[in-house]
């Protein structure tokens, strides 16, 4: 059963037409990649499932219920309370530590202090990182500083984690451990997945992988 479906989406940035009429359907609890080429419209997909932009025409649902037609401060708050999110770089607050990273969206939520913080110590020990909370980002390596990315992508326990090149700002041994440690957790907590990736051996660690081609599904690999 699909957990998210999008039917006839298409985005418009004034003469670019980024999307130009997508159906999908994001099955509950896979690993869903999503390759092609650069400007594609991956992003722009990838922002209309959820919630960042509103399609000019056709619609979302997330578990039956409309994203698409929500207004910006209720997209806002599904975006905090359902998803989670985990980009290629640049994602860490700097002036904080690691594990106040982690816990902000808990805070974000109304989680008391003390509550957030044991949160996040356990979603650090999950990534490996325990030692490492009292940290700064500048003080983690590439690897870590996406590990924390993650662990406060999925502190909230997101019915749904976007994922825009996770691993792309790693060296590819970097890239497959991080990667697999977030597809661990992903697998164990029953997490819906949309990763954006150029890279065919990220896509193969996929349940389903489809090809995005000048704002069209090109294909889909099962
Ligand atoms: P991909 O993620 O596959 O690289 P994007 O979805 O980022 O592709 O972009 C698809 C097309 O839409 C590209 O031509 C890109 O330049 C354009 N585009 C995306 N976002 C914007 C924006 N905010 N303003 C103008 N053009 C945009
Ligand atoms: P990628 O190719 O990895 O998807 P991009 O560098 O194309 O990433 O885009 C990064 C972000 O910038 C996306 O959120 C996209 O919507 C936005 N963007 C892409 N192209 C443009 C553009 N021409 N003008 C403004 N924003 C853009």
């Amino acid at each position: 059963p699909a957990l998210i479906t999008a039917r006839g989406l298409r985005k418009s940035f004034g003469p670019t037409e980024a999307l130009r009429g997508v159906d999908l359907d994001v099955r509950r609890g896979e690993v869903l990649a999503v390759m092609g080429p650069s400007g594609s419209g991956k992003s722009t997909l990838l922002h209309c499932l959820a919630g960042v932009l509103v399609p000019d025409s056709g619609t979302v649902e997330v578990a039956g219920r409309s994203v698409s037609g929500l207004g910006e401060a209720a997209r806002s708050r599904l975006r905090l309370t359902e998803f989670g999110f985990v980009f290629q770089f640049g994602q860490l607050l700097p002036e904080l530590t690691a594990a106040d990273n982690v816990g902000l969206p808990l805070l974000l939520n109304g989680t008391p202090r003390a509550r957030a913080r044991t949160a996040a110590g356990a979603a650090l020990a999950r990534l490996g990182l325990q030692d490492a909370g009292e940290k700064h980002p500048t003080e983690l390596s590439g690897g870590q500083a996406q590990r924390v990315a993650i662990a406060r992508a999925l502190i909230t326990r997101p019915k749904v984690l976007f994922a825009d090149e996770p691993t792309g700002s790693l060296d590819s041994l970097a890239a497959e451990n991080v990667l697999t440690a977030m597809l661990d957790l992903v697998r164990e907590d029953g997490t819906t997945v949309v990763l954006i990736t150029h890279d065919p051996r990220t896509a193969a660690y996929a349940d389903r992988e489809v090809i995005v081609r000048d704002g069209r599904i090109g294909a889909v690999v099962a």
